[in-house]
């Protein structure tokens, strides 16, 4: 009752509008109603007067006439009293004797002289006098008045009634239900619960407009919750879609950096990548504390194999030396390829003694090892460890120089560096 009422003050509200709006129709259509019936009454009542007038002119006139002739003065009195009694009648005035000098009077002559009514009076065609009738126009407007006041009350309560009635239906089926409706459009939120609207006026309502728009209403929202809901999912799906391409992306990313630092045919580490390790290796070395060796291997007379065997044996020989190596080597040193049946090996951490035994581990599993279709060979190792202030070439040319000492002393065999004058 109270969302009723506020609805029905809300003071830029429907309900008021139309209340001013009815008002005001109802009011115009009641005065217009009005002025039509009060002046069809108005020409009623002259019409009465009319047919007064003439009733007087037929019945009292002709009594009068005779106690004219007869110059019965009382008997005249009293037929001019009883003219006057009339209710149309305000007063009369006859004027009878020779030259019509002599006059009698009842009620008031001069209430309205303008509309005076007169009458000849005659006897066997003599004139006998004349008389005055002054009509009861008081009576004619007072009623008219009094109709006035009658009917602007009764039609304006009506209006007033018709209006308010009117107003409080349309409040009660219409407005409150587009308040309601408002409120619901306003707190609906796309993913939250939807609690379909219903109107409030008893599950057996009418099947009207308003149970339509509800409808639609509750159709459009229905709606606009499944397309949200599907977008949600849809969001879900292509977010899971792009963290799985993104996962798949990375590996293949990763995969890429590997292939790009890896060698083809024997699965170490290339140029590139040992490029990469001496990079990372370098500023972490520290001749005192953090020695940093480096092992170059050469296959001994590996041309030979190629030219007796063939490429294709060579290259197999080639995959077999390299996996001895890794095996053999430490997980922190990185194995690679230096170029052609010459491989280097990067050991952090590691002083020249140290190189040099895993430089002499090395030979001996490969001397020892049985290589298909070839079966024993030989390779030969230089080491070097890294000096002050020195880049990755010093160190490998140094290695190198190592290396070729080995092949020069025979092959199959370790040699350190040269030692260093100054140390
Ligand atoms: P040394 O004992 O002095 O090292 O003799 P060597 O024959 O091993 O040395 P040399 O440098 O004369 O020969 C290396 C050969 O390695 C030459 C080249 O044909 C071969 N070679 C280089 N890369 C590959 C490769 O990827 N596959 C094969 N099958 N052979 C290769
Ligand atoms: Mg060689
Ligand atoms: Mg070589």
């Amino acid at each position: 009752m109270r969302d009723f009422l506020l609805i029905f003050l809300a003071p830029r509200g429907l309900a008021r509008r139309m209340l001013v709006w009815i008002l005001c129709i109802s009011t115009t259509a009641a005065l217009i109603a009005t002025s039509v019936q009060l002046f069809f009454d108005y020409r009623h009542d002259v019409s009465e007067l009319e047919q007064g007038m003439r009733y007087i002119e037929q019945s009292q006139l002709p009594g009068l006439a005779d106690a004219a002739w007869n110059f019965n003065v009382a008997g005249m009195q009293v037929q001019l009293d009883g003219i006057g009694h009339s209710p149309w009648v305000a007063g009369a005035t006859i004027h009878y004797g020779p030259s019509q000098s002599a006059t009698l009077t009842t009620g008031q002559v001069d209430a309205d002289a303008g509309r005076r009514f007169e009458y000849v009076l005659q006897r066997n065609g003599v004139v006998v006098g004349k008389i005055f009738i002054a009509p009861n126009l008081h009576t004619l407007y007072s009623r008219t008045l009094d109709r006035i006041g009658i009917v602007l009350a009764t039609q304006s309560g009506k209006s007033l009634v018709t209006s308010i009635s009117i107003l409080l239906l349309i409040s009660w089926m219409i407005t409150r239900h587009l308040t309601q409706m408002a409120e619901f459009a306003k707190s609906f939120e796309p993913g939250k619960r939807f609690t379909p609207f219903v109107l409030r006026r008893g599950p057996q309502g009418p099947h009207d407009e308003l149970s339509v728009l509800v409808d639609r209403l509750n159709d459009a929202y229905g709606r606009l919750q499944t397309a949200h809901e599907f977008q949600v999912r849809h969001n879900e799906i292509l977010s899971q879609e792009v963290t799985q391409r993104t996962a798949e992306l990375l590996e293949a990313h990763r995969q890429l950096a590997k292939l790009a630092i890896t060698d083809k045919l024997t699965g170490a580490v290339n140029r590139r990548g040992l490029d990469e390790a001496f990079k990372s290796a370098i500023p972490l070395a520290a001749p005192d504390s953090r020695p940093l060796a480096v092992i170059l291997a050469d296959i001994d007379k590996f041309k030979s194999v190629n030219d007796s065997r063939g490429h294709l044996v060579g290259d197999i020989l080639l995959r077999e030396f390299t996996g001895i190596l890794k095996r053999a080597a430490r997980a922190t040193d990185t194995v690679g390829r230096w170029g052609g049946e010459e491989f280097l090996i990067l050991c952090p951490q590691t002083t020249l003694e140290q190189a040099l035994r895993l430089a002499e581990h090395l030979r001996a599993s490969v001397q020892a090892h049985a290589f298909a279709e070839i079966g024993s060979k030989t390779s030969s190792f230089g080491v070097a460890v890294l000096r002050k202030g020195e880049t990755a070439d010093d160190l490998v040319k140094r290695a190198d120089e190592a290396l070729y000492q080995a092949k020069e002393r025979g092959r199959n065999r370790v040699c350190p560096e040269t030692p260093d004058i100054k140390s």
